[in-house]
C-alpha cells in the first residue's frame, strides 16, 4: 500500500500546526490529567422531535456518539464522562452503555445543575484539566481542542471557543418587534463548546453557587469568580443543533451531502386486437378498425409503465395489484392503476425522474398523437411533461405486432430518492 503521500500532508499539516499537536499521541511531558464531560441531559424541545435531539440519529450515529468518539480517540482525554436525564430511554441508555469506560452520571432540572453533577464526578475521578461540552454540537474539530489546550498550556484557567460576528446586531422593539437600535458587534463573540477550564478552579466556582437555568454557560460561573477565560478561534463545525433548519445544514456540513439513491424499473404488456373503433393508449381513445381486448380498458402502454413503476419499487406487478380475477377491475380505466402507482412512488418518497415508453404497432400512427400522450401520461403521474418520452415503432411487419394481431408497449421509469 502507498502511504506515502498521505504521510507527507501528515508532516505538512503538523509543522503548520501548533507545538502540542506533535505530541498529541505521546502526551505533554507533565502527564497531565483531563476529563471530558459531555452534557446530554436536555430534552430538546426546540428541535419539535419526539426524541431529545442529541440522541437522533445523525449520519450514521446518534448525534452525542458523535462527541463521544471524539473524546475517545483523542489520547489527551483520561475519562470520558456522560451527564443524562434521569427519564432517558432505556434503549438508547442501553446503546450508550456498549461505550467501553464511558461514565454515567445522572443531570439536573437545568444546564448548568447537570454540569455539576458531572464535575463533581469529574472531581472525584481526579484530573487537571475539565472540557465540559454539549452533546447537541457533534462538530468537535482536533483543530479547536488543540487550540484550546495551547490556551490552558499558556497558564490560562479556562478557554472558550469563540465566533466574532459576521451580521449587523440590533436591538428589537419588544412590543412591535421592529428594530431600534444597532448594537456595536465589535468585541462581541458567539462562544461555542467545548469549554476548556482547570478543574480545582472550576469545582470552587461552583462551590456555594446557586445554579439555574438563567446561567448560560460554564464560562460565566467561571467568570464570576474572576477565573481568566481566554477565547479561541472557534468553528461553524461546533454550532449548536438547537432548530430543525440546524439539524439538516450541520448534517450536510459533517456527514456530506446525501447520496441520492436512483431505481429504475421496466415494464412489458402486449394486448391483442378484437372488435372496436378505437385503442385507448395512454389514456387517449385512439380511432381505428379495431379495438383492443383486455379485462380493463386494455390500455397497453400505461400497463407497461405501471409495472415499470412497481418493478423499481420492487412492489411486484399490474397483476399483483389489481387481479385480473377481481371482477371490480373489468373495463376499469387504467388511470386508476397509474394512480395508484404514482402514489406509491410519493408513498415512499421517491419522484418520477423520467419515463419512457415505446408502443409496437403496425397501426394506428401514433405519432399525430403523440403530445396527447405525453400530457395525459405526465398529468396522473403529477410530474412535468418534459418529464415523458412516447414513442412507438413497428417490427417491419415480423411477429405479432407485425402482423396486426395487437399492440404491445415498453416503458422505463427512473424514480429518484
Ligand atoms: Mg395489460
Amino acid at each position: 500500500m502507498d502511504t506515502k503521500p498521505q504521510d507527507m500532508t501528515q508532516s505538512i499539516s503538523n509543522e503548520s500546526k501548533v507545538q502540542f499537536v506533535t505530541n498529541r499521541d505521546s502526551k505533554p511531558e507533565k502527564q497531565m490529567r483531563t476529563i471530558a464531560i459531555i452534557v446530554a441531559a436536555g430534552v430538546g424541545q426546540r428541535t419539535g422531535c419526539v426524541l431529545p435531539k442529541q440522541f437522533m440519529h445523525f449520519g450514521d450515529k446518534m448525534m452525542v456518539q458523535w462527541s463521544i468518539d471524539y473524546f475517545k480517540s483523542d489520547s489527551r482525554f483520561d475519562e470520558v464522562i456522560l451527564v443524562h436525564s434521569p427519564n432517558i430511554a432505556s434503549n438508547i441508555y442501553n446503546t450508550l452503555q456498549e461505550n467501553k469506560g464511558l461514565h454515567f452520571v445522572i443531570g439536573g432540572d437545568t444546564r448548568s445543575e447537570s454540569c455539576c453533577n458531572g464535575l463533581e464526578y469529574a472531581n472525584k475521578l481526579g484530573a487537571d484539566f475539565v472540557f465540559i461540552h454539549d452533546a447537541a454540537r457533534p462538530g468537535i474539530d482536533t483543530q479547536t481542542i488543540d487550540r484550546l489546550f495551547n490556551a490552558l498550556e499558556a497558564g490560562s484557567d479556562g478557554a472558550v471557543p469563540a465566533i466574532s460576528l459576521a451580521d449587523a446586531l440590533w436591538l428589537t422593539n419588544a412590543t412591535t418587534g421592529n428594530l431600534s437600535a444597532s448594537i456595536d458587534r465589535t468585541k462581541k463573540v458567539r462562544v461555542q463548546t467545548p469549554q476548556a477550564f482547570r478543574l480545582d478552579l472550576l469545582v470552587k466556582a461552583y462551590s456555594g453557587r446557586v445554579l439555574g437555568s438563567q446561567i448560560a454557560d460554564d464560562a460565566e460561573i467561571a467568570i464570576d469568580a474572576l477565573m481568566k477565560i481566554a477565547t479561541v478561534e472557534g468553528t461553524y463545525y461546533l454550532d449548536k443543533i438547537t432548530y430543525q433548519s440546524d439539524f439538516d445544514r450541520m448534517k450536510n456540513l459533517l456527514c456530506g451531502p446525501e447520496v441520492k439513491q436512483n431505481r429504475i424499473g421496466f415494464g412489458y404488456d402486449a394486448h391483442k386486437f378484437g372488435s372496436g373503433d378505437f385503442v385507448t393508449l395512454c389514456g387517449v381513445k385512439i380511432p381505428h378498425d379495431h379495438g383492443l381486448i383486455g379485462h380493463s380498458d386494455a390500455d397497453v402502454a400505461w400497463h407497461a409503465l405501471v409495472d415499470a413503476i412497481l418493478g423499481a419499487l420492487a412492489e411486484g406487478d399490474i397483476g399483483r395489484a389489481f387481479p385480473p380475477t377481481e371482477a371490480k377491475w373489468r373495463g376499469a380505466s387504467s388511470e386508476i392503476f397509474l394512480e395508484f402507482a404514482a402514489k406509491r412512488v410519493a408513498a415512499r418518497g421517491g419522484k418520477i425522474a423520467n419515463i419512457d415508453i415505446t408502443i409496437i404497432c403496425e397501426a394506428p400512427k401514433i405519432s399525430p398523437n403523440n403530445a396527447a400522450l405525453v400530457g395525459s401520461t405526465a398529468r396522473v403521474c403529477g410530474i412535468p411533461e418534459e418529464l415523458v418520452n412516447i414513442k412507438a415503432t413497428t417490427t417491419e411487419q415480423m411477429g405479432f405486432t407485425g402482423r396486426k394481431e395487437g399492440i404491445a408497449a415498453q416503458a422505463l421509469v427512473n424514480i429518484s430518492f
